[in-house]
């Protein structure tokens, strides 16, 4: 980034995780003068499950199938086609029909970073922190941290993650813990009875309706993690690190699977913003989106999909935006209606579901003996 310069831009998108590349890869035909700015240098990892769901992909074909194709000949990946729950020394496994598949962060949201770079005219710059938001009549000046240089952009968005600062500056957002959960994962090799295509759930009574994770990765490793509602984190003290260690130590099953299993590198929290509660999505010339917008899954934690979706929707109303020369308030909502429409109703059952399993914990014992029965596994299953 230069020094002490004013460089003028259509849309600047800050932060370039799955929301942010999105958003410019759906703006590579728009005739635009787009900027990308990341505060890390790439590739660079993120606290996640590495669970790529169906949405992603989906996404990555609507904006362009090569892009998707891509994806699918890309190597360091596995593709999940069940998921089994264990719990009280009980299992069920669901086969999926939609296609998912894990992937360290580290490796996919470089080659979505990649994309953007090889295949569209966006400015990119890394190791860069936008740092302050200023509206001004034609849209916003961003300061950048350690630097000069300001950039003008008559439209900005939003995609700096969990702890975004456009979201802070513009939309006054604050952290509500009943809808955010604190979280923890390590990478482990060795760990015994995984399948490459199966991710598995394990609950304990007395944590519901949270769970730990254990996802697989290729080269004998596992994601694993655990996390919980913040709220219940600080209600009931609890050293989440902690937590996530003994869970192991005192699940039967978890126990005999972690018996050989070998701890690579740190143990790592991050929080997720829940999808029960969003807030403000756009304002006059700002729109936010992934993350920064709130919109991860309250049951599966699964954020990516959302956030690729949200990226697309901003795109394709920046694109309005320009073309109608209208950038107010009233007119940007277009995009949080679309959004709304695309998964407000999943979250919003979900929700529900969360807060149902939480109040009526025995219910997962109905949902485990009615998975016996072929017919009701299957409408449990269209359920989820
Ligand atoms: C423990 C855990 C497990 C999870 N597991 C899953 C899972 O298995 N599957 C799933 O789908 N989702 C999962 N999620 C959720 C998922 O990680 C997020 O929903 C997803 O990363 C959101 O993408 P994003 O692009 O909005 O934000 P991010 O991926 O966080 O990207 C934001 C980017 O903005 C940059 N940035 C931040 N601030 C600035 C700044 N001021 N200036 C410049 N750049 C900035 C950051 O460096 C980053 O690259 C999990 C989350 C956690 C914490």
């Amino acid at each position: 980034m230069p020094e002490n310069k004013v460089i003028q831009y259509d849309v600047a998108i800050i932060g370039a995780g799955p929301a942010g590349c999105s958003c410019a890869l759906a703006l590579r035909n728009a005739g635009l003068k787009v900027v990308l700015l990341d505060k890390a240098a790439f590739p660079r990892d993120k606290v996640c499950g590495d669970a790529i769901p169906g949405r992603a992909v989906k996404t990555l074909k609507s904006i362009n199938p090569d892009f998707e194709n891509a994806f699918k000949q890309f190597p360091n990946k596995c593709e999940t086609r069940k998921t089994s729950l264990f719990y009280k020394g009980r299992s069920v496994t669901f086969h999926w029909v939609r296609e998912a598949y894990t992937c360290t962060r580290m490796e996919f949201d470089n080659f979505l970073f990649s994309l953007v770079k090889s295949h569209t005219n966006t400015d990119v710059h890394t190791s860069t922190i936008a740092e302050t938001f200023t509206a001004n009549d034609n849209g916003f000046s961003i300061s950048i941290k350690n630097s000069g240089t300001v950039i003008n952009t008559k439209l900005l968005i939003g995609a700096d993650g969990a702890h975004s600062l456009v979201a802070k500056q513009l939309a006054n957002r604050t952290l509500d813990r009943n809808h955010h959960v604190g979280s923890v994962r390590a990478y482990f090799t060795n760990v015994a009875d995984t399948d490459n295509h199966a991710t598995e759930i394990y609950f304990d009574k007395q944590f519901l309706p949270s769970y730990l994770w254990v996802f697989p990765l290729p080269c004998n490793t596992a994601n694993v993690g655990f996390g919980m509602l913040s709220s219940e984190i600080a209600r009931k003290k609890i050293n989440i690190k902690n937590t996530f260690y003994s869970f192991i130590e005192n699940n039967p099953q978890l126990k005999l699977k972690f018996k050989g299993a070998i701890q690579q590198g740190d143990l790592e929290g991050f929080g997720l913003p829940l999808g029960s509660k969003m807030g403000i999505m756009s304002g006059c010339r700002f729109m936010l989106t992934g993350d920064a917008a709130s919109l991860i899954d309250p049951v599966s934690g699964d954020g990516i999909g959302n956030a690729m979706l949200s990226g697309k929707l901003a795109a394709e109303q920046a694109i309005r935006c320009f073309k109608d020369n209208n950038f107010t308030a009233p007119y940007m909502k277009e995009y949080d209606s679309n959004l709304l429409q695309a998964i407000g109703k999943e979250l919003k059952t979900h929700y529900s579901a969360q807060r149902t399993l939480s109040q009526m914990p025995f219910l997962l014992d109905i949902i485990f003996f009615a998975c016996k029965n072929k017919a009701l596994k299957g409408m449990i299953q269209k359920m989820l």
